[in-house]
């Protein structure tokens, strides 16, 4: 049987070759049958390259049915597919097409990388779609096995180099089918898309559930609170980052009536906080769906579709999917005691692309990848995330688990949001620092108030910094990195004592 993944959608793209699957923010619909063909011809082009098995096309594209073509025929030619951010600069981009070295760059711009490179519009030097309308459509499906790689996805790199994850034809089908499964998925939903395309979760989770399930979806090329409003009232599912749900609330044209036909409001690649699934759901009704993953696995737990969704939690593993809790030497821990999270599957990568070292040190000898995350899994399986390994703080020898102070600053009056960091501290270390968004002016004391009592002193911020606004990615996520860069010198050395408010 061929493993190709893209065998799966043909065959879903012929049975609905009419139905509409991309509906664009202009009015425009694709049926199936539109995505099929343009699909045919972006492989006929990518064939006449030269692209075939194992080859990488390395994308930096804006979102665009188009766009998505090109991810459907690189799989269909069986080439891997590396979409990269949109926001990458040329210099940046230098050292993924130098690491993955690919058959071919397409990428926005016309640019001289030393690459085979094209265009996906109309126009530039070597336009894709250009070529393409020369050929015939090319429908011929690659035979690819169950181990052969489909994609790399580069992982945000926030410390150290961009690691290419590997993954491969049976991790991205295994992942669909299961969350397809445990969603409910219904070839009559339609789904919200306002992710971006580069990333596992709007490329993959969110895409591969329409695809393969002959559903439809409402493509917006980005995030826009109004266009999300306008747009929720004819969906079943919208599928975002927490910085969706805070702006939704945020906006006081969010009210219950433009939810009504919504069955599922999913949350991932962030933490969401307490405070937003209870405003939503004081707002709406609706109970956010949190689930946990990253481009390393896919999606590896989530919260029940019809059981009890909790705050704050990541939710049961998925079906198929293992995980389990470890201290520093690699022995489980029992239920309830935080260690690093480390999951085992058919969802798993298969490394990181040309890195054997990186790999060999992320993997247990059993086939457990550490996925660097930290949390708990209490004694009915149910998992909740602490923060990254690196995220962790070591004040005075002793760890503080950033979450936990974060959830309870985020109950001071005032304080909008979060993020606790570790900054270097000559007398402990590191030393705790609240970063605080606020509208409201917010002094150390006013959180140390709070937390005394129910924090021990070891774990209580000794500096502040007020900002207007978390500095997040496009993905939600809190730039930590950036924050301590902020605050690394707040405790100099030659300034003993732990007074320093930021
Ligand atoms: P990425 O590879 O960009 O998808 O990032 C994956 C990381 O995002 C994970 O390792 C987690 O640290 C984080 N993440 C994803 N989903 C959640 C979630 N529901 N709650 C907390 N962190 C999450």
């Amino acid at each position: 049987m061929n493993a190709n993944l893209f065998a799966r959608f043909d065959a879903v793209f012929g049975e609905h070759l009419t139905k509409p699957c991309l509906r664009l923010a202009n009015g425009d619909t694709w049926t199936y049958g539109d995505l099929q063909r343009e699909t045919a011809c972006l492989a006929a082009a990518l064939r006449s390259e030269g692209v075939g098995h194992g080859d990488r096309v390395v994308v930096r594209v804006p979102k665009t049915p188009e766009a998505l073509a090109l991810y459907l025929a690189t799989l269909q030619v069986g080439g891997v597919y590396v979409p990269l951010n949109t926001d990458y600069t040329d210099s940046e981009v230098a050292y993924f097409l130098d690491d993955a070295s690919p058959s071919l760059f397409i990428t926005g711009n016309d640019t001289d990388v030393g690459v085979a490179t094209f265009t996906l519009d109309e126009h530039g030097g070597g336009s894709l779609k250009q070529l393409a309308s020369s050929l015939d459509p090319d429908s011929q499906v690659a035979t690819r096995g169950d181990g052969d790689l489909a994609a790399i996805l580069y992982t945000s790199g926030t410390t150290g180099r961009s690691k290419g994850a590997m993954l491969t034809h049976a991790n991205l089908t295994s992942n669909a089918d299961t969350l397809i499964a445990y969603w409910g998925w219904r070839s009559d939903d339609v789904l919200l898309h306002a992710l971006p395309i580069y990333h596992v979760h709007g490329l993959f989770v969110a895409s591969h559930c329409v695809l393969l399930t002959g559903s439809s979806m409402i493509f917006l090329p980005r995030f826009d609170v109004e266009a999300l409003i306008e747009h929720l009232p004819s969906c079943s599912v919208l599928m975002g980052v927490p910085t969706f749900y805070t702006r939704l609330l945020g906006s006081a044209l969010f009210t219950p009536e433009v939810t009504t036909d919504v069955r599922l409001f999913v949350s991932g690649s962030a933490p969401l906080t307490e405070q937003t699934f209870n405003a939503f759901e004081h707002r709406t009704g609706h109970r956010i769906l949190e689930r946990y993953g990253m481009s390393e696995t896919g999606m590896n737990t989530s919260n029940p579709l019809d059981g009890e969704r909790i705050a704050g939690t990541v939710g049961y593993p998925l079906p198929g999917v293992e995980v389990r809790i470890t201290n520093d030497a690699g022995a489980t821990l029992p239920a309830g005691d935080i260690g690093g999270i480390e999951v085992r599957g058919p969802n798993v990568f298969s490394g990181y692309w040309r890195m054997p070292e990186k790999t060999r040190e992320e993997f247990r000898d059993d086939g457990y990848f550490k996925t660097g995350d930290m949390g708990r899994v209490d004694a009915g399986g149910r998992c909740t995330i602490v923060g990254r390994e690196k995220d962790l703080v070591i004040s005075g020898g002793l760890n503080v688990y950033p979450k936990e102070v974060e959830l309870l600053i985020d109950t001071v009056a005032g304080v909008i949001d979060s993020a606790v960091i570790g900054v270097p501290h000559p007398d402990f270390g590191e030393a705790v620092i609240a970063v605080v968004a606020s509208e409201v002016d917010i002094e150390l004391d006013d959180v140390i108030a709070v937390l005394t009592g129910k924090l021990a002193r070891f774990k209580q911020p000794k500096g502040l910094l007020r900002v207007d606004e978390l500095p997040r990615n496009a993905m939600g996520k809190v730039q930590k990195n950036v924050l301590r860069e902020i605050c690394t010198d707040r405790f100099s050395w030659d300034e003993q004592g732990d007074s320093g408010v930021v």
